[in-house]
This record gives C-alpha cells, sequence and structure tokens, in this order.
C-alpha cells in the first residue's frame, strides 16, 4: 500500500484540529477523520485559559474565538453561607501573557473558526463520515482502517494522532489502558438567559459557590449563564434531567427568584483517567483520547489543546529532519507527568474544595488573596502557566 506522506488526526475537535493547523502552518501535509457527518455542535468547554489563547493567537484564532466570546478578567469563589470569599483578578499575571483573561465561548466555536481558516490549504484534507477503527503500526509507516459506506477501507501514512475523544478508538486499537476511576457523582448543566448580574451583587462572570450539602458554579457565555450542579449519587439520571428539577435547584441560588427560562439541561457523568502512555511507535494520543477529567478549573481542553501544540512542534521538526525521532519521547514525558501531577491533581482538588466548604478552604483562599507573591503563583497555577513551565522543566 503507497504511504501517504502526510500525518493522519482521528478527531476534529478542539485538540484534533489545533493539531492540523500547527501542523500546517509549519508546513506538514496533514488527513483530519471525523466521524461525524459535521463539526460537532455539543455544549461542552467554554473556558479558554490565557496561555492557551496566546497559543492560539500563533494559529491566527484567537481574534475570531475573542470577538465571539466574552473577556472574563477576574473570577471568585463564594459560598452560599458567606457571599463572596476570594476574587482574582488576571491583570496580575498581565507580564507572562498576552491574554490576562479567561475566554468565555463554546469549543464548537472554535472548532469553526480554525476549520474556516484550514479550507482550501493545499496541505489540509477533511474527511467527514470516517470513523478511524483501526491502527496497524509498521516500521516506517501506520496504517489506519475507515469505516465508509459500509465498508473498510486502509490507509497508511508516516504518523497518527490519536484525538479522537474520550472513547477513542486509536488508544482501543492500540491497547493503551486508561487508568483511572469514574466519580459516583454527576454534573449537571442548566443554562439559562436569566441575568444573574441583575440580581446577585459584585458577581463576575466566573463564580464557584462552595457548598457541603449541593456547590454549583455560574459561568456566563454570550446570551446565557451555564449553570453546574452536583447530582447525588443516589439522584437518579431521569429526575436529574426533568426540567422541575432543574428549576428546584435554580430556585436555591437567588431567595425569591424562580420559574427561570431554561435553555438546555444536560448530565455527564465525571472520570479521572490518564491513557498509560501517549505515544506508541507511531502513533500519537492527545486531548481525551490521553485524559479526562472533571470540569472544575476548566482544564480537560485547555490540556489538550497544550497537548496538541506540544507534540506537534516536534513533530514538525522531525518530519523536516531538524530533530531525531527521539524528541517525540518527549511528549509523552512531559505531557502525560504534567496532566498527572498537575491537570488530575488540581481538578480533584478544585471538586473537593467546593464540598467542603469549610473555615480552612475560606481561610486559605484568604490567605493567597492577601498575600501578592501567593495570588501570583495561584493565578499563573489556575491558568495552566505553571503546568506549561513544569513540561519545559522535564526535558
Ligand atoms: C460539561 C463540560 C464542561 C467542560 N468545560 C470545559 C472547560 O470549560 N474548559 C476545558 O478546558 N474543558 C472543558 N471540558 C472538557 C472538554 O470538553 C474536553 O476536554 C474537550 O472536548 C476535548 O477535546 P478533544 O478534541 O480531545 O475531544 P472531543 O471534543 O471529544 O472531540 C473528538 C472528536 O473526534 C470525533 N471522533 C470520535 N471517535 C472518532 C473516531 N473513531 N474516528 C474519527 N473521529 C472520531 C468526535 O466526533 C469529535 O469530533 C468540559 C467538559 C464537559 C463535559
Amino acid at each position: 500500500m503507497a504511504v501517504q506522506e502526510r500525518v493522519f488526526i482521528a478527531g476534529a475537535g478542539p485538540v484534533g484540529l489545533v493539531a492540523a493547523a500547527n501542523l500546517v502552518r509549519q508546513g506538514v501535509p496533514v488527513t483530519v477523520f471525523e466521524a461525524g457527518a459535521t463539526l460537532s455542535e455539543e455544549s461542552r468547554a467554554s473556558t479558554f485559559h490565557p496561555p492557551t489563547l496566546d497559543m492560539l493567537d500563533t494559529l491566527g484564532a484567537a481574534e475570531p474565538l475573542i470577538a465571539q466570546g466574552l473577556k472574563a478578567p477576574a473570577f471568585q469563589y463564594r459560598s452560599r453561607q458567606h457571599g463572596v470569599l476570594a476574587q482574582f483578578d488576571f491583570a496580575t499575571i498581565a507580564d507572562v501573557t498576552a491574554h490576562p483573561y479567561r475566554v468565555q465561548s463554546e469549543q464548537s466555536k472554535l472548532t469553526r473558526i480554525l476549520l474556516d481558516r484550514l479550507r482550501g490549504h493545499s496541505d489540509f484534507a477533511i474527511e467527514f463520515d470516517s470513523p478511524v477503527t483501526g491502527v496497524t503500526q509498521h516500521d516506517d509507516a501506520v496504517e489506519i482502517v475507515i469505516e465508509r459506506d459500509g465498508k473498510s477501507e486502509r490507509r497508511s501514512s508516516r504518523w497518527v494522532i490519536g484525538a479522537d475523544g474520550a472513547r477513542s478508538e486509536v488508544r482501543r486499537a492500540l491497547g493503551i489502558e486508561f487508568e483511572g476511576f469514574t466519580w459516583p457523582e454527576r454534573f449537571l448543566v442548566v443554562s439559562t438567559p436569566f441575568d444573574f448580574h441583575s440580581v446577585i451583587p459584585n458577581l463576575v462572570s466566573v463564580s464557584y459557590v462552595a457548598d457541603p450539602q449541593r456547590w454549583y458554579f455560574l459561568l456566563r457565555i454570550p446570551g446565557l449563564w451555564r449553570v453546574m450542579f452536583l447530582i447525588k449519587p443516589d439522584e437518579s439520571d431521569e429526575l436529574a434531567l426533568s426540567r422541575e428539577f432543574a428549576q428546584s435547584l435554580l430556585a436555591t441560588i437567588v431567595p425569591g427568584v424562580s420559574n427561570y427560562e431554561i435553555a438546555h439541561v444536560t448530565l455527564y457523568k465525571v472520570h479521572q483517567r490518564v491513557a498509560k502512555t501517549f505515544r506508541l511507535g507511531r502513533a500519537f494520543l492527545a486531548g481525551d483520547a490521553a485524559h479526562i477529567n472533571n470540569p472544575l478549573g476548566g482544564m480537560g481542553m485547555n490540556g489538550g489543546i497544550h497537548d496538541a501544540i506540544n507534540l506537534t512542534d516536534r513533530l514538525a521538526r522531525v518530519w523536516r529532519g531538524t530533530a531525531p525521532e527521539s524528541e517525540l519521547d518527549r511528549y509523552d514525558r512531559q505531557r502525560r507527568l504534567v496532566t498527572l501531577e498537575t491537570i488530575q491533581t488540581q481538578t480533584i482538588q478544585n471538586k473537593k474544595n467546593l464540598e467542603s466548604a469549610g473555615p480552612e478552604f475560606k481561610e486559605s483562599l484568604q490567605r493567597i488573596a492577601a498575600d501578592p507573591a501567593r495570588t501570583y503563583d495561584y493565578l499563573l497555577r489556575v491558568s495552566m502557566v505553571a503546568s506549561l513551565r513544569r513540561a519545559g522543566e522535564l526535558g
């Protein structure tokens, strides 16, 4: 079988398309295979962190994303009992980023922006309705199987990136374990056009509300607020997904305000899992195919985009012959360790903090907020600058 001089990418989510854009930008031809008939419309990630925006800027995608989203220069922690516990402002880390704010915008906006920019480029091809179902490694090539129109088609290229999401077929075909656990609780996202600013004083666009009974957080995106609630293990999916239940949860936010207009209700299972390796021969895993975590802190897609840039910068150098293939092992070493050490640890801690809502949490936040050096370090951590620096140190 003829080997195509291209990189194959499974999955046209945010991670697959960032990988494609960064390879094409550096002169590496790419074909993306997407299982769906179109790009996904699913409403999932909606927070882009400062260093992610810096990366998207090099792809020409930050400006249009910001134009379609909204800037969140600060975030706050509250508790149901005490109101605002602490507020943090990204201007504090303006010396390390050109984007000292979060951008609130759906991930489906980013994928459309990237595809629009890539379309028509001679080094770029995308094939929809083309799920990748098999991967076989050879010495100098990798062969994939695509299911199309009820038939299996085989294609070969030099490298393949599995960016095909949490249920990755690439990961399965490579036999890579996805180690970790699934939380017994689930997370419910209720979207409403209700203007919380009009009833909650000093509310900012990202606000986490701690509570030992049922924490929630409020996150504004253009035209809507997304409210995420914890769903307890003994509450059924049917109950959680009913409009009445969503109304009853929303009614706990502001005393006297009820009967909200509800745009969407979505229930998610939540996992903490990391693939045993991010590289096997000529195949790589990136994004949710490589790691999944709870959405508190908005680190899943952001971490996946950081994977995509780390990997494709190296792959471009290997492609051009300016770096040896061993360079690619650094991707696994850096990104897998950072995922375990920082992203998994931080998101698990974020969940515990919201659940505890105890005096220690309040005091620890207030200690950070009162000390400029601690505030600076804390913001480097939550905005994921620290995890990128840590990856760089790993060599
Ligand atoms: C409620 C919620 C809120 C979240 N909020 C945030 C947030 O604010 N910030 C953040 O950073 N993260 C957040 N996340 C996580 C984020 O959504 C994911 O980390 C992100 O979607 C991962 O991107 P991806 O490209 O790796 O995978 P996906 O977005 O899952 O994309 C995978 C793509 O591959 C395609 N595909 C699947 N199988 C195949 C196959 N066999 N062959 C070819 N194509 C295939 C799919 O159709 C899809 O298009 C949130 C998640 C949830 C559930």
